[in-house]
């Protein structure tokens, strides 16, 4: 098998191993469950999960989908985030090679797939008022982006202005929204994912990336909203942010040829 090959299917099983780690993250932060003990339990009877039906796809091929001891079945979405995580490993790999940008921008589409995924997951959860995005995420991940900034891309200076670009671009709106409406319209956990991506990318995407993410918001969670019949209903909006994030990592030339005329 040539090299190149082996290699993207060897990423692509870490990426699958990463998704499995984050189901157990996405199950857990919100809750403030330890992520270590107990091990991974159905839900509905608690029976532990065998190691080899925790094996990432095969492990719920093997079960047809449904748990072995009580037959309750198994949400499609721990395969589809196991899927998911797996080829944007194997995306970023493909884009970036053998470099130490895979290795950032890994850890990075990681952190995005977290915070986003919680929050949608937190948002459709009737145990939760509103979508979450846990802090280990976001501001976890402020320290990993400003650790990365040292030794790539763009440069320690430019990263924390971009933390702090990223901090005010969604402070500033929420503190004005909150003043003219006396409401909360936008959640912490949505601005310190902004800062998060800031520290990671430096200050110049971050007008993309909330432009983006309000393009993507409206074109998804206005029919949301119609749908729903509940004009007080929470977009987890912090999924649009991590959305526009990604792209931005795949599309950048493109996009910023785009935005800057
Ligand atoms: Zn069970």
């Amino acid at each position: 098998m040539p090299l190149p090959v082996f290699l993207s299917i060897y990423v692509f099983i870490i990426g699958l191993v990463f998704g499995s780690f984050l189901n157990v993250l996405i199950a857990r932060l919100p809750r403030g469950i330890s992520i270590a003990f107990p091990p991974s339990n159905c839900p509905k009877c608690g029976h532990r999960i065998r190691f080899y039906h925790n094996i990432p796809l095969i492990g719920f091929l093997l079960l047809k989908g449904r748990c072995r001891d009580c037959g309750e079945k198994i949400s499609l979405k721990y395969p589809l985030v196991e899927l998911l995580t797996g080829v944007i490993f194997l995306l970023v790999f493909l884009k970036f090679g053998m470099s130490l940008y895979t290795l950032k921008y890994s850890v990075f589409v990681f952190l995005l797939l977290g915070a986003g995924l919680t929050d949608v997951f937190t948002a459709a959860d009737a145990e939760f008022e509103c979508g979450i995005i846990p802090d280990t995420y976001t501001l976890g991940g402020a320290v990993a982006g400003v650790f990365f900034s040292f030794i790539t891309y763009p440069g320690i200076q430019t990263s924390l202005l971009g933390a702090l670009a990223g901090f005010l671009s969604l402070w500033i709106p929420a503190w004005l929204y909150k003043k003219l409406r006396r409401q909360e319209g936008m959640g912490g956990g949505d601005i310190k994912l902004m800062m998060m991506i800031g520290a990671f990318l430096g200050y110049v995407p971050v007008y993309f990336i909330v432009f983006g993410s309000a393009v993507i918001g409206s074109l998804v969670g206005i029919p949301l909203v119609i749908l729903k019949k509940d004009k007080n209903y929470m977009i987890p909006f912090g999924v649009f942010i991590a959305a526009a994030a990604v792209l931005y990592i795949f599309f950048e030339p493109r996009i910023m040829a785009l935005m800057l005329p």
